[in-house]
């Protein structure tokens, strides 16, 4: 059966671990993920992208930092925007001659989007996400007299030289807010790529207006964002392990298959995945069911054409029950 399906991309699709990032690496990372998609949509299934930006973010913040002399470093909801463009556009590129080759005319857009969040957020009020370089105690000392906005916390054990970082808010996504655009061109069979890294985020300020606000958002919490504004069969999150655990780690460690949603729940509860990298995973999952979405996956790249056929993956599905 044809689905509408809202795959959101972890940082190995793009950029690997070990990597430094150059451009030929991250183009061979995205037309190797480009190649699933391809299957994908020979399928018919239409698909929805989004993607993490982290490496991207924090390579391009490195940047702005060693060039301040000679150009003025954007704020950090700018560089959100930078990393959409730059991936959206090796995704546009690549995706499309794959399709070309194949003798399929689906269009294949990127889009910069912003994504609606609050400044009462309690992650304003003790930031967690670290972004760009690491530094000495003493270079942490000087940029806070350069920035006193910036918060800067200890992220390293003491034995490490450079353990300084920024941190910025992370806050619950709220609302896509180019969702009707996207919503049109999904409508009109487009391949769009859309809320890359989270999505830029974005606050009213007291007039109404949108205004850009240096956090980042959790991509797979603004992903089920999406797959709900498209009203999604399926939401998959697509990483570097074929399925969320229990007992992660343990010997006793456990893959999750099909679960229904409240035993997930309370999986979930009881700690089994981790906050920053598989808990906010599961949430995103949750939350999509909770909305009315029939099916979420995690599962790995390789393994995404056999979750979305259960038979690998972690799928995460309402309690009536698994369909295998
Ligand atoms: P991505 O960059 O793809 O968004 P993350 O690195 O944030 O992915 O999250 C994936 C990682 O989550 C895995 O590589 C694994 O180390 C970690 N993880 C934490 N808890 C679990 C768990 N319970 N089951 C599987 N992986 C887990
Ligand atoms: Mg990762």
């Amino acid at each position: 059966m044809r689905k509408s399906i809202v795959i959101a991309l972890g940082g190995n699709a793009i950029k690997q671990a070990d990597e430094k990032g150059t451009a030929e690496e991250q183009r061979h990372n995205v037309a190797t993920t480009c190649r699933q998609l391809v299957s994908m949509l020979k399928y018919g299934h239409r698909l929805v992208i989004t993607h993490g930006n982290g490496p991207q973010a924090g390579n391009l913040l490195i940047q702005q930092e060693a060039g301040v002399a000679e150009v003025p470093a954007q704020p950090l909801d700018i560089v959100g925007a930078m990393t959409q463009g730059q991936v959206g556009y090796m995704f546009q590129q690549i995706l499309q001659n794959m399709l070309w080759e194949e003798r399929l005319s689906l269009p294949v857009v990127s889009i910069v989007n912003q994504v609606l969040v609050s400044e009462d957020d309690p992650d304003y009020q003790d930031p967690s996400k670290p972004v760009g370089p690491f530094y000495t105690k003493e270079e942490a000392a000087t940029l806070k007299i350069e920035r006193p906005d910036y918060i800067i916390k200890e992220v390293k054990p003491e034995n490490v030289e450079r353990r300084f970082r920024r941190v910025v808010p992370s806050p619950e996504p709220l609302r896509n807010i180019e969702y009707l655009a996207i919503r049109r061109m999904v409508d009109a069979g487009i391949v769009v790529v859309a809320s890359g890294g989270g999505g830029v985020p974005v606050i009213f300020d007291k007039d109404k207006n949108l205004k850009g606000t240096a956090a980042v958002i959790d991509k797979d919490k603004a992903g089920e964002v999406l797959a709900t504004v498209v009203g999604a069969d399926v939401f998959m999150v697509l990483t570097d392990v074929d399925h969320a655990k229990i007992n992660f780690g343990k010997p006793d460690e456990k893959n999750v298959g099909c679960v229904g949603y409240s035993e997930m729940r309370k999986l979930a509860a009881e700690g089994h995945f981790k906050a920053g990298s598989m808990g906010p995973k599961v949430e995103a999952c949750l939350r999509f069911i909770e909305w009315g979405g029939q099916k979420a996956i995690i599962t790995s790249l390789d393994k995404a054409i056999a979750a979305l056929m259960d038979q690998s993956g972690t799928r995460i599905v309402p309690d009536v029950g698994c369909s295998v």
